[in-house]
């Protein structure tokens, strides 16, 4: 919201009892800045993040089941290069008034040399991690749950409940899993450790479709991990996280696969239904792997869906 609309909100005073917890940001906190970006659903404040991005290329081998000429040609065909493709990270803190609540937390200190800006943007948004209540992650990709904890082993959030899928868990932790797992894909299950071993005892685990924390409510949608969430925040938001990666190309061609997904078939089933879900109910969207601030609508395109920034 901006400027002058806050300033009415606020002369509205008591009475818009869910617009009065704006009057608890530092009044030194900017409505958004290049690197955060400030918005309101459902009476709760929510702030995307950015923690930079990655890029992709060549573009070989990004998507699994189209060749690299069609994804080249649907990238330009959105004024995109077609050579490569940017990917950022965009986490959500969602607040209150009373609490504070991460969505995902980026890659830490762990993350490539275009990434790793979260801490710095989180602050510039007038927040600090000790004064972070709750994380709520939706999968154990390295590039969401790093920022719990740096490569020293420091703990980022002192203070804060951490709450995971509980099928993420048992897949991630299971020592069997593990061991029957292709050599390229034991870093996860190690990194997974490395994250939450020393919290074991603390971490909670929720079902999916389970209310996670007030206000917000996980929503099953595996495939691209065996546990992987998306979530509805204030009951208006869609915070679609890895249902696709970049919008540009998984929106546009659902049943395109991304090498990222381990059962592609069940993250397409997944990735249709979500997306069929925020269209029909124009539902505001936020993505993880979206333009920042990677929030907007659906809506149904051709054969699949487009992406429309707020
Ligand atoms: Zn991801």
């Amino acid at each position: 919201m901006g400027g002058i609309t806050r300033r009415e909100t606020l002369g509205l005073a008591a009475g818009a009892a869910g617009w009065s917890l704006v009057s608890a940001l530092p009044a030194w906190a900017a409505e958004s800045a290049p690197g955060f970006f400030r918005y309101e659903v459902g009476g709760l404040k929510v702030t995307a993040v950015s923690d930079g991005f990655f890029v992709r290329k060549p573009l070989d081998g990004f998507v699994t089941n189209a060749p690299v000429a069609d994804v080249e040609a649907t990238l330009a065909a959105q004024g995109m290069p077609a050579g490569e493709v940017t990917v950022p990270f965009t986490t959500l803190v969602v607040d209150d008034g009373k609490r504070v609540v991460l969505i995902d937390t980026g890659t830490g200190d762990m993350g490539p040399p275009t990434a790793g800006t979260w801490m710095a943007n989180f602050r510039a948004a007038g927040y600090a991690p000790e004064r972070v209540d709750a994380v709520v992650v939706s999968h154990f990709h390295g590039d969401h749950v790093n920022g719990l904890r740096l490569k020293d082993g420091t703990s980022v959030f002192p203070k804060a409940e951490v709450h995971v899928p509980a099928p993420e868990w048992d897949f991630w932790m299971s020592d069997d899993k593990m061991a029957a797992a292709p050599e390229r894909a034991k870093g996860n299950f190690q990194n997974a450790r490395r994250v939450f071993g020393p919290m074991a005892a603390d971490v909670r685990r929720y079902t999916p479709g389970a209310e996670v924390v007030t206000g917000i409510t996980s929503v099953a949608a595996h495939g691209h991990t065996p546990g992987h969430c998306a979530f509805v925040v204030g009951g208006k938001l869609l915070s679609l996280q890895d249902t696709t990666n970049h919008p540009a190309l998984f929106a546009t061609h659902p049943g395109w696969h991304v090498l990222f997904d381990m059962d592609a078939q069940a993250a397409e089933t997944s990735r249709r239904r979500l997306l069929d879900m925020a269209a029909a109910d124009k539902m505001r969207v936020s993505f993880y792997h979206a333009p920042f601030p990677a929030t907007g609508t659906v809506e149904r395109k051709g054969e699949g869906f487009r992406f429309v920034p707020a």
